[in-house]
């Protein structure tokens, strides 16, 4: 480790080593979560018609007064009849709107006429399509005034025809996949997925579920960081814990790097005489592209790249672990499948102090909670890097520059969202 860099340094040289994927033609069913690799644009407006944002009856927009109702427009089920002074559709939610129509009178402002008081309309029927269509086609109403496009929506009012709805780099989210729908589309085209391979690294470490022998602990880089690849869009090729040997680790390794767009390594990373994922990484022909990160936690942190693919060694206590993935990892993950791999950053107003680390930037794992001057931050608890409880709750990293003393409470800090 000759010398620390900085987390935007670190984070810079990372994403440097990115080459995005190719990308696939998918279901919309299947795309939640990935990143859109096209322009989508629409080839019809949306609405496609004309249509009544309301249930009520489509006039001709003019003064009030009475009028036949003579057809019935219904969603899916356009009328047949049209309409004109004195003629109305009765017209639900969606329908289109008639031919000649250009307001709707909603349900409730429109008052029926009582047959008896239909002076000089003699048993009036509207005779034809109207019947057909199995409706009550000899109602009266009384409408109010209209004014042309009262209650209507027009055609593209959302989206006009080949306009651009959603851009490459887009990850689709319901909403996104909603809008796909919304223009007909079935299939999008997106990002492949990043196949990472996870290794554990330790003698020591138990899987969930059996008992503990002497010296043992449970793993949970293994859950914990797979949970944090899929989160981030990235595909699980495989997860595999290795002992501390250099020829097992060098095997592991060597088995992964021609598969994975990403390996990430937990533990084994550091300087002690059991400690063999950089040599294993550097014999393979991995080429480091940084070691070391003016980071706590995450100090021992080393990255490097063969051909396409990008290789973490990542350190092994739990808290180290996730930190560095988030702030190293997922914006790789994001860069390779076209993606912005910006965090989200803000500022928040620190509500604890905090003593300052006389030379590394401290990813501080904080609770968010909104107040009239912004965000207020407090502190999850203890943050030592073994301490995995110090992430539950979390809702960012705060970072905490290096320095002397502590940051006062109410000092305004970054905050990284998680
Ligand atoms: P290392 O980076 O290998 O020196 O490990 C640092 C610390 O993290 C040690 O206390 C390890 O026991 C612990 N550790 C390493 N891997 C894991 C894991 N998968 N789950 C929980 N703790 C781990
Ligand atoms: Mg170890």
């Amino acid at each position: 480790m000759a010398e620390l860099i900085s987390i935007d340094e670190a984070r810079h040289r990372v994403l440097e080593a990115v080459r995005p994927l190719t990308a696939d033609t998918i279901p919309l069913a299947a795309a939640l979560g990935r990143v859109l690799a096209e322009d989508v644009t629409s080839p019809i407006d949306v609405p496609p018609f004309d249509s009544s944002a309301m249930d009520g009856f489509a006039v001709a927009a003019g003064p009030g007064g009475e009028v036949d109702v003579i057809d019935e427009a219904r969603a899916g089920h356009p009328a047949r009849e049209s309409v004109a002074t004195g003629r109305a559709v009765r017209i639900s939610t969606g329908a289109e709107i008639p031919e000649g129509a250009e307001a709707v009178v909603p349900m409730e402002r429109a008052e029926p006429v009582p047959a008896q008081a239909r002076a000089g309309h003699p048993g009036t029927r509207a005779a034809g399509a109207a019947e057909t269509a199995g409706h009550a086609a000899h109602d009266r109403v009384h409408v109010p005034a209209t004014e042309p496009g009262q209650n209507v929506r027009y055609a593209g009012e959302d989206i006009r025809a080949r306009e651009v709805v959603l851009r490459t780099g887009a990850v689709l989210g319901p909403a996104e996949l909603g809008v796909g729908a919304s223009v007909g589309r079935a299939e999008l085209r997106c990002s492949r997925r990043p196949q990472v391979a996870l290794l554990l690294t330790g003698d020591e470490l138990s899987p969930p579920g059996e008992r503990l022998g002497p010296g043992r602990i449970y793993g949970s880089n293994g859950i914990a960081l797979a949970a944090q690849v899929q989160r981030a869009g990235g595909e699980l090729l495989l997860e595999q814990t290795v002992p501390d040997t250099a020829e097992r680790t060098r095997t592991a390794l060597a088995g992964v790097l021609d598969s994975a767009d990403m390996v990430i390594v937990s533990g084994g990373v550091s300087v002690g005489p059991h400690d063999h994922v950089k040599d294993a990484l550097r014999e393979l022909g991995v080429e480091e592209r940084l070691w070391g990160v003016r980071l706590r936690p995450g100090k021992p942190t080393w990255f490097g790249v063969r051909d396409r693919t990008l290789a973490f060694g990542l350190p092994g206590n739990p808290v180290s672990a996730m930190v560095t993935f988030q702030l190293f990892a997922r914006p790789a993950l994001a860069a390779l499948q076209g993606a912005d791999p910006a965090a989200r950053r803000g500022v928040a107003v620190l509500d604890d102090g905090f003593p300052r680390n006389p030379r590394r930037e401290e990813a501080v794992r904080v609770r968010l909670r909104a107040a009239e001057d912004g965000w207020h931050a407090t502190s999850t608890g203890d943050q030592g890097s073994h301490m995995l409880t110090s992430m539950l709750g979390a809702d960012a990293l705060a970072l905490i520059d290096p320095g002397a003393g502590e940051v006062p409470p109410g000092e305004r800090v970054e905050v990284e969202l998680l």
